[in-house]
């Protein structure tokens, strides 16, 4: 096969714009009083703490942590914690966000969150990033609380660290406390089913997305970018139900095979070879870029943000684009992919599934009581299904695309909240 010289694809917009600018349009659709429109706008809470951290070489590091609550009017705020160099205001305004928009489109008791340290936990010891948590759960606990504001993974951290800030939280508190967080070790009371759960949400919207276009899962391409936890289970659980899975990549390339790559074989390859598919010899490599050009059915983005730009949006030709990753489409791309007829069902709604099982964890640990992973991927699909048609039923009432009808879904029902609530 033959490709085309790979454009260049990075576009950064400033995520809170990027967010803004959809929101707006939303907002005009809706209608929206200006003065909710400025309320919804504004984060309900921007926190910036200095952690100093002994580092092992006896020497006091100071880090930068955030947390921002964007809005805590549905219930208590959820939002991941991730841990990375670039961590800044601006994108932690924007995620927290999305997360208030996401948490009302598949219709779960939560506001929005998000918290991040600038550090790059890859340079540091498995100790000095639990005394880093620890710091930051210290200097966060007035904030944290099964009530107030639930943390829960992003990138950069996982289980063990929820298990760290659950347990410094706890110790602070006197008692266990473990609905503080989601996304723990099963054994401290994490839910079943919640590693696969993004995954899981992204192959359901992508088979209730194929039927609207009458696309037939058994005779259906597809093309997944990033084979970390979204992107290996999203591969799983589609390719179990029929759709082959003709290429997939990660941060050492990208991997072509047009009769299907076996995805366990690439889960295995993966997991025994450093959590990359370097070297994986089931499969073509080809440059990494063009896994989004290729001529497929479905496109699943479930890697990082901005890959799919007005550098590189005129050249896709999936009939259908499912994101995984918060944000890969940049807000200008948007227009381009509406133009050329292709269905994109937006972040805040194929990656739902996985603060959905955070939902069902949290609330198993208020009852005390855990669920089968059969009772969690049954719950979560209806969720999926029904956000998903609730979105679809919107765009075609408003005449919008689906990104914008999932916003006036949200936006909707947060504005709602705050007109009967009142109490400016
Ligand atoms: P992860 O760290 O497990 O995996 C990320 C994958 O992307 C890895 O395979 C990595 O090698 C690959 N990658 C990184 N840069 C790349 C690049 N430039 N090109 C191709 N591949 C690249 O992360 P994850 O949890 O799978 O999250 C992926 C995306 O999904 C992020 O945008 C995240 O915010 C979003 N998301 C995750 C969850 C969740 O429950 N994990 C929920 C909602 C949204």
């Amino acid at each position: 096969m033959s490709y085309i010289e790979p454009a260049p694809i990075k576009d950064k917009e400033n995520p809170f714009e990027s967010m803004m600018s959809r929101f707006q349009v939303a907002a005009e659709h809706l209608g929206l009083n200006a003065q909710i429109y400025n309320v919804l706008k504004t984060p309900t809470k921007q926190v910036i703490v200095g952690l100093p951290v002994t580092m092992d070489n006896g020497k006091i590091e100071v880090f930068e942590g955030y947390r921002v609550i964007h809005s805590n009017i549905l219930g208590p705020s959820k939002g991941g914690i991730r841990y990375a160099l670039d961590v800044n205001l601006d994108e932690m305004k924007a995620l927290a966000a999305w997360m208030t928009w996401k948490c009302a489109v598949v219709d779960i008791p939560f506001g929005g969150a998000k918290g991040g340290i600038k550090c790059d936990p890859r340079s540091m010891s498995a100790g000095e990033i639990e005394r880093l948590t620890r710091a930051y759960t210290m200097a966060l606990q007035e904030i944290f609380g099964p009530d107030r504001d639930i943390p829960a993974p992003d990138m950069g951290t996982g289980p063990r660290e929820m298990a760290w800030l659950m347990d410094q939280f706890s110790r602070s508190n006197g008692m266990t406390i473990n609905a503080v967080v989601t996304g723990k070790p099963t054994v401290l009371g994490g839910s079943l089913g919640r590693t696969e759960a993004t995954g899981r949400g992204v192959m359901v919207s992508t088979l209730v997305a194929m039927e609207k276009l009458q696309l037939n899962p058994f005779k259906a391409t597809c093309a997944i970018q990033g084979f970390g936890n979204v992107g290996s289970w999203a591969a799983r659980l589609l390719d179990e139900r029929g759709v082959k899975i003709i290429s997939l990549s990660d941060i050492s390339g990208a991997y072509y095979n047009k009769n299907g790559i076996n995805i366990d074989e690439a889960m295995r390859y993966r997991d025994a070879n450093n959590g990359t598919l370097e070297g994986f010899s089931e499969a073509e490599k080809i440059p990494t870029d063009e896994l989004l050009l290729l001529e497929v059915d479905v496109l699943v983005p479930a890697a990082v943000e901005d890959v799919i730009t007005i550098h590189n949006a005129h050249n896709i030709k999936a009939k259908l684009i499912v994101e995984g990753a918060n944000g890969p489409t940049s807000a200008k791309a948007d227009k381009i992919l509406n133009d050329l007829g292709i269905l994109s069902v937006p972040d805040i709604l194929a990656n739902a599934g996985g603060v959905t099982v955070s939902y069902f964890e949290w609330v198993q640990n208020r009852l005390g009581y855990k669920w089968t992973a059969e009772r969690v991927n049954r719950r979560s699909d209806r969720i999926m299904k029904d956000a998903f048609n609730n979105v679809y039923e919107t765009s075609v009432k408003y005449n919008v695309s689906l990104r914008i009808a999932a916003y006036i879904v949200a936006i909707d029902k947060v504005a709602k909240t705050y007109e009967y609530r009142g109490g400016f």
